[in-house]
């Protein structure tokens, strides 16, 4: 199948229509479609087209009279670009990095360690904050960072444990706003060794921790999942289980009446966030983000993947994948919004799923998603944090 762009020599603004037959979902797939294209998109189109046994009928150049299939292509139109980079979409300038190392970390001091979970939730997961002030220099962050904690003791060859790293749950200006806390979000790590529960020394430090004990904290680190300054960005959030902690952070600094107060960040565009966790117990921060979304319900949307209570399509645990996939196309259209931004934190066996969703979706759209994808990385649009 070739493509007549016959004044393809002019800039690439047009719109092509292209008239097609045999192309689409299974109810539209017969039925002859008109599909309006961006140049840049045109032969990423004609390739799905054919790829999917489609019969393009004409091609036109918007207000041209209507090609012949079979002209031959300009050299541009093998191109395909539909994602643009705004200008510095995330700034890096201002975001402290390794103000404390692991050799002369900061001891801070614990304020609060409480449980997250509701009754007859699954194993722990519970909100610490530490105190931070005190240090020269004053340790500080922004949102969608990390810190360290190294845990008191040793290990098992008499050395001091290592660092863990944790996604901060709190805004740069803390839970109680005075701008010298940080919060994390902490699930107690467990599993079974030759019949034996092993619990993970970072996390069941933390989860057992007392207010008042002293605890060394390295960091800040990250600069992968900071948030657009742009009022107007949308942002889309995907989350399993303690995976939360930064999209609490966004959230809070978007919705929270007395941080927004704070910050004087007037958010005005779409945040959407896609929840999961096993039981409804489980849901971390809920209350919280039903109360943004009732309040807020032009910018706020809270899907949920309630693994063990909800069925997908396929009759298996509802992933947050299948969420994705439900929404795909809509998902889709805000992603082709150039300042549209999505975060990804949490188990690292939502990607496939997520990646699946969203190349029906682009295909559907004449797109090929894993081209675009890393144009969405390289735009700084695509973020991501899974382990
Ligand atoms: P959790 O409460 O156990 O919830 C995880 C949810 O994800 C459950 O509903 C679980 O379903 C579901 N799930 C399991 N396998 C999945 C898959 N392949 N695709 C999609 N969903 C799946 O979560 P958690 O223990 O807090 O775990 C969160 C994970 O995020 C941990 O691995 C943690 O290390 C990581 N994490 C990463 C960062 C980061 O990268 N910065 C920060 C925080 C946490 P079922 O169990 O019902 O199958």
């Amino acid at each position: 199948m070739r493509v007549s762009t016959t004044t393809s020599s002019r800039s690439d603004s047009r719109v092509f229509t292209v008239v097609v037959q045999g192309y689409g979902t299974a109810l539209t797939r017969n039925a002859e479609r008109t599909i309006n294209v961006p140049f840049s998109r045109l032969q990423a189109l004609m390739q799905s087209i054919s790829q999917l046994g489609g019969k393009v009928l004409s091609v036109s150049a918007a207000s041209d009279a209507p090609a012949p299939a079979a002209a031959k292509p300009a050299p541009e139109a093998t191109k395909q670009a539909p994602v643009k980079k705004q200008a510095a979409p995330v700034s890096h300038a201002a975001v402290p990095v390794n103000l404390y190392k692991p050799k002369s970390p900061f001891i801070g001091t614990v304020t609060e360690n409480y449980s997250l979970l509701g009754d007859g939730a699954i194993g722990r997961v519970n909100h610490i904050t530490f105190d931070l002030k005190g240090g020269d220099p004053q340790l500080h962050y922004v949102e969608g960072q990390s810190i360290g904690i190294i845990p008191d003791g040793e290990d098992a060859n008499g050395k001091p444990h290592k660092l863990r790293l944790y996604s901060i749950a709190s805004t740069r200006h803390g839970d109680n706003l005075a701008g010298d806390t940080v919060s994390l979000c902490v699930r107690q790590l467990q599993y079974e060794k030759e019949g034996e529960t092993i619990n993970g020394v970072c996390s069941t430090f933390l989860c057992d921790i007392e207010p008042g004990a002293k605890v060394k904290i390295t960091g800040p680190v990250g600069k992968e999942m900071l948030l657009p300054e742009d009022e107007d960005a949308n942002v889309i959030m995907l989350a399993t289980g303690t995976g939360i902690a930064p999209m609490r952070t966004y959230l809070r600094r978007m919705f929270e009446p007395s941080e927004r107060e704070k910050n004087g960040w007037n958010f005005k565009g779409k945040a959407w966030l896609f929840m999961g966790a096993p039981t409804t117990a489980n849901l971390l921060y809920d209350d919280d983000f039903n109360r943004y979304e009732s309040e807020f319900p032009e910018n706020f949307r809270y899907t949920k993947a309630i693994s063990r209570e909800q069925q997908n399509a396929k009759g298996g645990r509802m992933y947050i994948q299948d969420r994705v996939s439900e929404n795909a196309d809509e998902i889709f259209a805000m992603i082709e919004n150039p300042k549209t931004h999505v975060y990804m934190c949490g188990l690292r066996g939502m990607e496939p799923g997520i990646d699946e969703a969203m190349s029906a979706a682009a295909a559907a759209k004449g797109l090929d998603w894993s081209e675009l994808r890393p144009q969405l990385k390289k735009a700084e649009r695509w973020h991501v944090e899974t382990y």
